[in-house]
């Protein structure tokens, strides 16, 4: 049975820099907790001078569980547990002796840090620090004070309801407030790039909401199930993402029957494009989001992005445009998309694709062999078939 309780302090990111707006921001944040939270026990959530406080209502609480999963939550920068003490010395250096010893294992020096919010604590910070320094440097055998380069750094914060005491706050998942930032309709392949695009436009509030082109029976159920996991797999960021579905199978028929072959993969990105445009006007996204990286393949040439740019209005993000591969592959394996992206399965990019891509396309010849096709019946008729499944982390 501990002698104290713990918590979990959350320290904002950049949201504090946001003045007027601060409040909105946190509230947000504050609904993101709450329903993370629910999956790991009843806990009471706070909110005081740019800190979160997350306190556990029962011993059946997971507190670890939480904390990995707030380590995903955007717009937080620091995350610790803390145990918390009465706001008098002799119950911050019980606690201190209780809780420290253990976190301390195997580190040879520390430094200790006070911080009052609370001013009319009697005892100034550095006497704070040097008396709880003192208390660990008696329980804990072998420890030394070392200021400028500890093993570890320990806080003391004297606070309005009570004081904190931790050791080595954690980086946050940094970024902005998950829906802070509009919603944007992320064009989602089986593959690398796009997963990881998703990823970086959340990390900066946007919500997501997916879009996946498929071409049964070219394209199997397998495919269809492995983006379904990979949104699963991003759900960890963004809570739940609706994941639309278009079948291109006909577009893709008919553009073989009729079109030369040099233009396939063009044509096709603009139907895409076309479709994602009408979708993101269903569903309220007010930007598209692809995966493209400036020269990685024929169709992402700056001219060739030209022309598939040209059939939509609506801003496209691409955040993965200035990355190379091994860049996407970094964060792709950090965010844990990578072992899901690299299964062999078909996308509907990868059958009937040009030997000859066209890698500096004319917008004239594009749109002359565009006209060979019923765009716009073709683009009716594939929007039609148009089905949503909701992937939420819970399914995983
Ligand atoms: P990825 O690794 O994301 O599949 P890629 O390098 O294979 O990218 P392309 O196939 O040219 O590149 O696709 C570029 C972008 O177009 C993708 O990142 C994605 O945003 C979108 N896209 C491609 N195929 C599909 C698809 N089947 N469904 C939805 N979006 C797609
Ligand atoms: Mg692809």
């Amino acid at each position: 049975m501990n002698t104290f309780r713990e918590i979990i302090l959350c320290k904002y990111g950049e949201l504090i820099l946001k003045g007027a707006n601060l409040a909105t921001f946190e509230s947000l944040l504050m609904k993101d907790l709450r329903a993370r939270a629910r999956r790991f026990g009843d806990f009471r959530i706070s909110h005081v001078q740019s800190t979160l406080y997350v306190e556990p209502l029962s011993d059946a609480c997971d507190l670890s569980g939480l904390m990995a999963s707030l380590h995903k939550l955007f717009g937080i920068a620091g995350i610790t547990r803390a145990a918390v003490a009465e706001k008098n010395m002799e119950d911050i250096l019980r606690v201190a002796c209780a809780y420290l010893p253990p976190l301390l294992a195997g580190k040879h020096s520390f430094r200790v840090d006070a911080k009052r919010a609370d001013k009319s604590f009697p005892l100034p910070s550095p006497e704070i620090a040097a008396q709880v320094g003192g208390a660990l440097l008696s329980c804990v055998p072998g420890l030394r004070v070392d200021l400028h380069h500890p093993a570890s750094l320990i806080r003391v914060e004297i606070r309005e309801n009570a004081a904190y005491i931790h050791a080595d706050q954690e980086k946050g998942a940094g970024g902005m407030p998950p829906r802070s930032g509009g919603k944007g309709l992320l064009l989602l392949s089986g593959g690398i790039d796009s997963p990881v695009a998703g990823f970086m436009m959340a990390k900066r509030g946007v919500e997501i909401e997916a879009l996946h082109f498929e071409s049964f029976p070219y394209t199997g159920e397998r495919a269809r199930e492995k983006v379904f996991t990979l949104a699963r797999e991003l759900c960890e960021y963004c809570t739940r993402i609706p994941v639309h579905v278009i079948s291109l199978t006909h577009i893709q028929e008919e553009l073989r029957a009729h079109c030369e072959e040099d233009y396939f993969t063009l044509l096709l990105r603009r139907f895409m494009m076309h479709l994602a445009e009408r979708c993101a006007a269903r569903y309220g996204c007010r930007a598209l989001i692809t995966g493209e990286s400036l020269g990685q393949v024929a169709s992402q040439t700056m001219a060739a992005i030209a022309v598939t740019n040209e059939i939509v209005s609506l801003p496209v993000l691409r955040p993965c445009i200035g990355l190379d591969k091994e860049e996407i592959i970094r964060i792709a394996r950090g965010i844990g998309t990578y072992d899901t992206s690299v299964l062999p399965y078909e996308d509907c990019c990868t059958i009937f694709t040009p030997r000859h891509p066209r890698t500096r396309p004319q917008l004239e010849k594009v749109l002359s062999e565009q006209n060979k096709v019923d765009f716009a019946a073709l683009a009716d008729e594939a929007f039609a078939s148009m089905y949503t499944v909701s992937c939420t982390p819970e399914e995983r």
